[in-house]
């Protein structure tokens, strides 16, 4: 899967981000990348990587000693988060050895939107018979393919993340430095705190996150920055009360951030909060050996404007609905001109 995010709001970098969402929030940080490439001569990044490192990532200059106001904790799976202070934690709480967890760099208050729900954390559900499998394919990395006939509505698989994170390091804004160097040291405080919760998973977890894919080994990404956003999956409603790109995070999966894009997805995801899971279901029938697919953009607006904003994935769709756009574009347009608006007012 290739997906990509991060942001700042005085950086003006983007969050990428995941997917049901229909803001095409990738499309920002494709030119933000390209104008960095372009613009200035990127050198290598100032501080420590990882023994783990794969990223051949060149990195713009940003003076070292910036101080930052905003607190960072570790915290203890059953503690809660302390105000004001961005938190590192392990979700479920609870778990016995073995059992799969998630990582989680939260901001204040988002623990606490787990625990505070009534029956948290409970056991995740899995599909009766198993559904799929992972294999490489010639042209588009490791995928996802049917491993049987399956209805729309099927449940194809359940999966705790490997990680939930802010989309965007909550940096100062400093003055002495451009806007490039900014969004710069953005990504590189984002790096570091993604490396605090890498280094407190497991080796299995580790290993699983660091396969993935990395579309932003040349943009000024850390390692791990790149992998997040090529494989994130945007997760909202766990900050109250904040709304937009902010008010959601991301989230790295083994099996299903290994789904490839579609216009036509045969699959749709959603989070359950009591068993902090993913579970993927499929939204039509599916064949047996039928590759998952799932939508990394809005799919209702324009071929042009749905390849556009799959630039920074690295690739051109050429699903039927790219290829046959005339045809494709005006339904499309029929279907999101007839999809209700609902409007918050509380
Ligand atoms: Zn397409």
């Amino acid at each position: 899967m290739k997906r990509g995010f991060l942001k700042t709001s005085k950086t003006q970098a983007r969050p990428l981000g995941p997917v049901p969402a229909p803001q095409p929030d990738s499309k920002t940080w494709a030119s933000i990348s390209t104008f960095l490439s372009a613009k200035f001569k990127l050198v290598r990044t100032v501080f420590s990587r990882p023994e783990y490192e794969t990223n051949d990532s060149t990195i713009l200059a940003v003076p070292e000693g910036l101080k930052e106001k905003i607190r960072y904790q570790e915290c203890d799976p059953h503690g809660g988060s302390t105000p004001d202070c961005m938190t590192f934690t392990t979700l479920p709480n609870g778990m016995e050895p073995g059992e799969p967890v998630t990582e989680c760099f939260f901001f204040p208050g988002s623990k606490e939107v787990f625990m505070n729900l009534r029956g948290f954390p409970q056991p995740m559900v899995h599909p009766s018979t198993p559904a799929f499998r992972m294999a490489a394919t010639p042209d588009k990395g490791t995928a996802l393919f049917s491993t049987r006939k399956l209805k729309a509505g099927d449940h194809i698989l359940t999966e705790r993340p490997l990680f939930v994170g802010a989309r965007g390091a909550p940096t100062e804004y400093h003055a002495n430095l451009t806007r490039e160097q900014n969004t710069q040291y953005a990504l590189n405080t984002l790096e570091q705190h993604f490396e605090i919760s890498f280094k407190r998973m497991s080796t299995e977890s580790k290993e699983a996150f660091m396969a993935l894919a990395n579309s932003h080994k040349e943009d000024g990404s850390g390692p791990l920055v790149g992998v997040v956003r090529t494989n994130g999956l945007r997760l909202s409603g766990l900050r109250p009360g904040v709304k937009g790109d902010m008010g959601s995070y991301t989230a790295v999966c083994k099996d299903i951030s290994r789904l490839n894009h579609s216009c036509s997805p045969n699959t749709s995801a959603r989070f359950d909060m009591l068993s902090f899971s993913y579970q993927l279901f499929a939204v039509h029938d599916i064949a047996k050996g039928e590759e998952l697919t799932y939508q990394y953009t809005p799919i209702n607006c324009s071929a042009a404007e749905r390849n556009k904003a799959l630039v920074p994935y690295g690739f051109v769709c050429a699903c039927t609905a790219c290829t046959n756009a005339p045809t494709s574009d005006p339904r499309r347009a029929a279907i999101e001109a007839f999809r209700p608006v609902v409007t918050e007012w509380v």
